[in-house]
């Protein structure tokens, strides 16, 4: 069945990888712009990665005819220097127009600091002016219950941002009905131990449904599986669901996000 990963770091991915994902039927990815291994000292360091993602990424998974968008920011991790983080939120706009990129993210708090949550304010900002979809990250280290109910607040409190434009990743049980609720759409990220196994992700799907909602591998510079979503579609087949509910959780769904982007092009 062919899939999509709407959220993998294929700057930490060999590309051997882009092959064993392209034999498993992986017909497009995003990358949002995250931690790249290490942490940069510049706003130019940030202007290299943002070429990298727009410019050398979309080549890298064309020679396996796999479609390849992206994100752009400053992540929260490397986000806790403010005046660091707005040098690399002003170099945004001139990428926004290059045809792979669906928008802002993954925007979010990493350890719930005040300092994260003003350069996640500044980079709402940006989103709203620019009308751009938003790609949200909660937090894996700190309360990831807390992280969300902060990061969902600040989104409701500004009237500009339309639920149905930003998706919430990194859910699990106890997150996914406050994105839901919301009217956000949701990703869930699945890990080989951590966070949401394809089994756990399974559970989720079948007590919240399969509306709004979509699931990645994350694929960073921790233990993850470029091939989770594979494993994902094998488990619901375990369970006997069909492959039109599968399909819909693994490739309509992202691709029904992706669609709203200013970008986009069927
Ligand atoms: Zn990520």
């Amino acid at each position: 069945m062919q899939f999509i990963d709407p959220h993998i770091h294929m700057i930490s991915r060999t590309t051997d990888d882009y092959q064993r994902m392209a034999y498993a039927q992986c017909y497009a990815i995003s990358e949002p712009a995250f931690w790249a291994g290490f942490d940069r000292g510049t706003a130019s360091g940030f202007h290299d990665y943002f070429r990298s993602l727009t410019d050398t990424e979309p080549k890298r998974a064309a020679q396996f005819h796999i479609k390849h968008y992206c994100w752009l920011c400053i992540n929260a991790k490397e986000a806790e220097n403010v005046s660091l983080a707005r040098d690399v939120i002003a170099l945004i706009p001139e990428f926004l127009k290059k045809p792979n990129v669906l928008g802002v993210g993954e925007i979010g708090l990493n350890k719930n600091t005040p300092n994260e949550a003003i350069v996640f304010q500044e980079h709402l900002d940006l989103a709203a002016k620019t009308n751009e979809l938003i790609l949200i990250h909660t937090p894996h280290l700190e309360d990831k219950y807390k992280g969300t109910r902060m990061i969902i607040d600040m989104l409701q409190n500004d009237k500009r941002i339309t639920p149905q434009r930003v998706c919430v990743d990194h859910v699990e049980e106890h997150t996914v009905k406050l994105a839901l609720d919301g009217g956000f759409w949701c990703g869930m990220t699945l890990y080989p131990t951590t966070k949401c196994t394809p089994a756990r992700a399974v559970d989720i799907l079948e007590r919240y449904g399969t509306d709004r909602i979509m699931v990645n591998s994350a694929g960073d510079w921790g233990k993850s599986d470029p091939l989770a979503v594979p494993e994902l579609i094998q488990e619901m087949k375990r369970r006997g669901h069909s492959a039109e509910v599968i399909k819909k959780v693994v490739f309509d769904n992202p691709l029904e996000f992706w669609r709203q982007s200013n970008n986009w092009k069927e």
